[in-house]
């Protein structure tokens, strides 16, 4: 597919859960239907985040059901159900996200890299992470063994964290941006799309292409669920889970 460029806006408004944009390109794919807009508050998933579904209205009748968003080489393609009508070219939309799906997503997003955070507060060195999910049972894995007695404390740390309610800030960077502020890199840093980070209050700085809440108190109360070893044995996982609100 030729590329049809989309500003990335769920980077800039993470809160926004409707906006306008413009089509781009619109075609069936099997049963589905595929639509590029100029700009999108769909997140396409990523870094063990969920993406986005809801809906998106055209002006001439079309209505598309989101089931599923990617990030093809610079756009955000939204894939679905075609419930009624058609798109056309540079048709004006209104799109709308699932915004509880969503802002649950970023709050268990935040939360795991705070639970990082809280980690290194108690354990300063020897905590290697190497992957993280962030939805339905979410939990940060790390390299080597890690002692299931720090599940209260690494608590502890994470609730004083939540209520400081500290800022969260997301940007863009590049790589020796990366490599010169960043402890831990992936090997499988994205080469498609902009670097970016998170930082929580004073916290690492850590590669991130995430969406997240603007403070950590929006993330309320992480409880530990468990702390063991990985079926291969040469790492461990600490879950998670956030309390509804
Ligand atoms: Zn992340």
């Amino acid at each position: 597919m030729t590329t049809f460029p989309t500003i990335l806006d769920y980077y800039a408004s993470p809160n926004q859960r409707e906006a306008e944009a413009a089509v781009l390109h619109f075609q069936p794919k099997g049963q589905k239907h595929r639509l590029v807009l100029d700009g999108s508050i769909y997140f396409p998933g990523g870094g063990g985040q969920l993406h986005d579904v809801g809906e998106i209205i055209g002006e001439n009748g079309g209505r598309l059901r989101v089931e599923r968003v990617q990030f093809d080489n610079g756009s955000i393609v939204h894939e679905g159900l075609l419930e009624a009508g058609s798109f056309e070219h540079l048709e004006p939309v209104r799109i709308r996200l699932d915004w509880n799906r969503r802002y649950q997503g970023m709050r268990l997003h935040t939360a795991g890299h705070l639970l990082h955070d809280a980690f290194l507060t108690l354990r300063p060195t020897g905590l290697v992470p190497r992957k993280a999910e962030h939805n339905r049972d979410p939990y940060v894995e790390y390299h080597g063994s890690l002692d299931a007695r720090d599940q209260k404390p690494l608590e502890e740390s994470i609730d004083a964290l939540v209520w400081a309610d500290l800022p969260v800030v997301m940007r863009e960077a590049t790589f020796d941006e990366l490599v010169a502020g960043c402890r831990f890199l992936p090997t499988n840093l994205p080469k498609n799309k902009p670097l970016r980070t998170v930082r929580i209050g004073n916290g690492e700085l850590v590669p991130c292409g995430g969406v997240h809440v603007a403070r950590t108190g929006e993330i309320g109360r992480v409880v530990v669920t468990a702390i063991h070893q990985t079926a291969d044995q040469t790492g461990s996982r600490v879950h998670y889970q956030i309390v509804d609100r």
